[in-house]
This record gives structure tokens, sequence and C-alpha cells, in this order.
């Protein structure tokens, strides 16, 4: 008789956790991995596999679970995905592998993200990179060290070229060092990762703007072809009266702030981070929910988020809504920001009741005004977590690059190839925000392409 509860991770109490930085869910213990792994039905038509962009084959790799092969079982994964501890920790599983498990019909369905993070912490050898294959003497530059450039760059150092990741940052990881915060993936679980792919001879050259230090026509002339995953990390605005006063911040900037610069270490690290009684922040995604808890971690006495539709239409995961929740912050749903007020500085939020109408083109229900509802908000600090644009700097300044219309790069639909011959892009920059693991698929994608394009260069 198969088990119809899925065996539940340990946390940290929701009382003390938010007083402290450290991961969140403590994740499974062998014992625990084991009893969850034996609940697998191991379909032969295996529709979990369909569901990961990447490709894992997960009823393989649980059952290896189920016997304690847990080497193997960290093989399996890895032939397939790079970085599974973060997927195991940030990857919406239950739009994804999950919401296809056919346990999932009748029963609770298989904590696939449990498991694989399990195997993933266990760290056995850092999965054993495999013996390099024979160099080809090909070289492609990443631009990039987000998870799409990450996978790009380790799927095609597995086939034997010569990998340069360029990187702005003077950290490596994109929005898995800067965005996500600790309590959700600690980093040295994402610098594990990274270690692990520069074992298979990926280069990273940090604090190297491309389309400042270089452009991507100079890198075309050194590379056989180049690899665009610069993601999307133009914040957008609510452009209301109020927005310019100090105390508001894009999430963006109150995250890196907090994660990059370590402001929630301060004063050991030097950023300082202004965080006041009452922090309201706008939006409904994991960026709002990730603002809101790390509001309160900071010192925040009340963390309020204000989002203009219901718990049922926000974006972000059920698992951070319920974390978040847990952790004592507030949601103000139904509720549209108008101005911000304050004279020096912020001091409230003048909001609008809104009630949700027919469904708009996103397919979720359209938020509508209800007249003569405005109410006022306390608050020392908004921030505005409503959503980030592709980078425009490379679109600016490549030659003959073909951009869409919201900024994203035009890329062939098969290939990942952009307008411009041996170029290829791939993740936030293509697709616009979306997730980890689509970034990764994109990455993986691409590499195939790359190489398929540059073993053939000069037979073209
Ligand atoms: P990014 O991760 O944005 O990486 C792009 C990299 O390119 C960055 O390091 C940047 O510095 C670098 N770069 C940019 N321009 C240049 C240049 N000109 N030259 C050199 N380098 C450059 N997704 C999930 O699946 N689950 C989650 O729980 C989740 N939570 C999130 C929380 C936050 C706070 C944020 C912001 C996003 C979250 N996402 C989540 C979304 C997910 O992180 C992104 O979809 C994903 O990181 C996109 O990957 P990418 O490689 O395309 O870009
Ligand atoms: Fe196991 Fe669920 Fe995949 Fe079936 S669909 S093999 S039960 S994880």
């Amino acid at each position: 008789m198969v088990e119809k509860i899925a065996v539940r991770v340990p946390k940290q109490d929701p009382k003390s956790r938010v007083h402290n930085f450290q991961e969140v869910v403590l994740g499974y213990n062998a014992a625990q991995a084991v009893k969850e792994a034996e609940r697998c039905l191991q379909c032969k038509n295996a529709p979990c596999i369909i569901g990961c962009p990447v490709g894992v084959d997960v009823p393989k790799f649980i059952k290896l679970i189920s016997e304690r092969k847990f080497e193997e079982a960290l093989k399996i994964i890895k032939e397939a995905n790079s970085l599974p501890a973060i997927c195991g920790r940030v990857c919406p599983q239950e739009e994804q592998c999950t919401k296809y498990c056919t346990l999932g019909i009748k029963f609770e369905p298989i904590s696939i993200g449990k498991l694989e993070r399990f195997i993933a912490d266990l760290n056995v050898n850092q999965g054993s990179p495999k013996p390099r294959v024979a160099s080809t003497g090909k070289k492609v530059a990443i631009v990039g060290s987000g998870p799409a450039g990450l996978t790009a760059a380790a799927e095609l150092a597995k086939l034997g070229h010569q990998i340069v990741i360029f990187e702005a940052l003077h950290a490596s990881g994109g929005v898995l060092i800067y965005g996500i915060p600790d309590f959700r993936l600690p980093k040295d679980v994402v610098n594990a990762e990274i270690d692990y792919i520069k074992k298979l001879g990926v280069k990273i050259k940090n604090n190297i703007v491309i389309g400042k230090t270089y452009s991507v026509d100079e890198l075309l002339h050194r590379f056989d072809a180049i690899f665009i995953g610069t993601g999307a990390g133009l914040p957008h605005f609510l452009h209301i009266p109020g927005e310019n006063l100090p105390g508001v911040y894009s999430a963006n900037e109150f995250l890196i702030r907090s994660n990059l610069m370590k402001a929630c270490r301060f004063p050991e690290y030097d950023t300082p981070i202004k965080i006041g009684r009452r922090v309201v922040t706008v939006g409904g995604g994991n960026v709002a929910m990730d603002v809101a808890r790390t509001a309160l971690r900071l010192g925040a006495e009340a963390s309020i988020i204000l989002y203009r539709r219901t718990k049922k239409e926000m974006p972000a995961r059920d698992e951070e809504i319920e974390n978040a929740l847990e952790e004592g912050v507030k949601f103000h749903i139904l509720s549209q920001p108008l101005r911000i007020l304050g004279k020096d500085r912020v001091e409230g939020v003048e909001c609008m009741k809104m009630r949700l109408g027919e469904p708009d083109e996103s397919g979720r229900r359209r938020p509508i005004p209800i007249l003569d509802s405005t109410f006022t908000i306390d608050a020392d600090i908004v921030v505005v977590a409503i959503g980030q644009a592709p980078n425009p700097l490379i679109p600016k300044s490549t030659s003959n690059l073909k951009v869409n219309k919201n900024g994203t790069i035009w890329v062939e639909k098969e290939t990942l190839m952009t307008s411009k011959k041996g170029v290829f892009a791939g993740g936030d920059i293509v697709t616009g925000e979306a997730t980890v693991i689509l970034a990764m698929g994109a990455g993986k994608r691409a590499a195939l392409s790359i190489h398929e394009f540059i073993m053939n260069k000069n037979r073209r």
C-alpha cells in the first residue's frame, strides 16, 4: 500500500527564524528521504520527466535513493542538471515535475525537489566531474553568470570546448547570489555548485561589463560563438507621485544591499540599510515575499504586502506565501497604491481598494478600482517589487541584434540563435523574468545548438 501523505520536511520555527538569515527549510535526513522515495510508483511513462525543463531522470534517481545508493543517484541527477542543490530549493516543482506526478492524482505527489536537494546536499564528491573529454580547440564566450549562463557553460565544457564567462558583478551566480536571500538559498550552496562548474574547466571573469569593457562584436573576433544570458535586472516602477522620496527602494536595490553587500550583517559589513518600523512591499511574486521576509529579519516591526489581486492570483510559490504568513507578514490584498506620502521622506502610502473582474490577457482576473475606497497605511520604507525588464545594455551596444518590443532579445525558436550569426541567447533576457529552471533549460538547449554551430562552422 502506497503512503498517501508525503514525508514532511522539517523547518526552522517561525518565531526564531524571523531573527536570523539561516535557511528556513532544513531538508530531509537519510531515513526521511528513503521513506519518501519508497512512495514512488516508478511509472513506466514517467510524466515527471516531461515536466522537468532539463529532463532529469526522476524515477531513476528516486529508485536509487530508495535503495540507499546516494552517490549513484547524484550522478543521475548531475547528468541532466548542473545545479541540483539550487533547483531542489527554488524550482517551482508544483508547476513542473511534481505537477505531473501520477501519485498527485489521488494523493500527495512525491516531493521530488526535496529529494533532489537531499542528494545534492550530501555533496558526495561534488558529483565527481566526468574526466575531461578531448579539447575541441573551440572557444565560447558566455555573458552573464546566472543560471542560464552557468548551465550553458557547464554543458559546453562537458563537450570539450573552452569556456569563459564574463560577469559584470564581483560575485558570480546572477539572481541566485544577489537576489534570493540566504534563508531560502544559502550562498555556500550556490558557491559550491559554481565550484563544480569551474572544475569542469569553465573560467569566470568577474567585474567585466560586456557592452562597456568589451562589446559583443569585439568578442566575436576572439571566440567561435557567444551566449548571452544577461537576465532581466531592470526594475519596473509604479510611476505614482512620491516614488522619488527617500525611503523608496526597488526590490533589486533592497535585496542587493541585503544579500550581496551584506547589509544584513551591518556594521560588520559597511553597507547600511534603512528599515524603520513599518515596511510596505508592493507586489505578489517571489521577489515581494523575499523582500517582506528580509525586512522582518532586518528588524521591521511590521512587514506588509500590498497586492492588487487576491492571494490566489499571487505569482509567488505557495510554499513561500505560507512561509511569509507563518513569519507574520501581513497581506493587504485587493489594494492598489495611488501615492506615496511624506514630506522629506516616506511616511505612508495612499491606496485604493480593488475588486476582481474578468480574466485579462495573463489569464488572471483583472483588478478593477472601487470608487471612493481610498485608505492610508503608515510606512517608513516602501519597496517596489512589481517586476523587472530585460537589461538593455547588450541590445543597445551590439550591431544588428534584433530586439522585441518589450526589450527581450529575439532568438530563433529551435536553436536560440539571435539575428547575429554565432550569437545565441537564453534565460530572462529572452523570455522576460521567468524561473531558474527555465533559464537553465534555455542554457542547455543553446549549448547543444552552439556545439552544432561551431563544429560545423567551417563547413558552412
Ligand atoms: P540572471 O540570474 O539575472 O543572471 C544574469 C547575470 O548577467 C547577472 O549576474 C548579471 O550581473 C549579468 N550581466 C548582466 N548584464 C551584463 C553585462 N552587460 N555584462 C556581463 N554580465 C552581465 N525563480 C525561481 O525559479 N524560483 C524562485 O524562487 C525565484 N525567486 C526569485 C527571487 C528574486 C528576488 C528574483 C529577482 C528572481 C527570482 N526568481 C526565481 C527568478 C530567477 O531567479 C530568474 O528567472 C533567473 O535567475 C534568470 O536567470 P538568468 O541566467 O537568465 O539571469
Ligand atoms: Fe514517481 Fe511520481 Fe514520477 Fe511516477 S510520476 S515515477 S510516482 S515521481
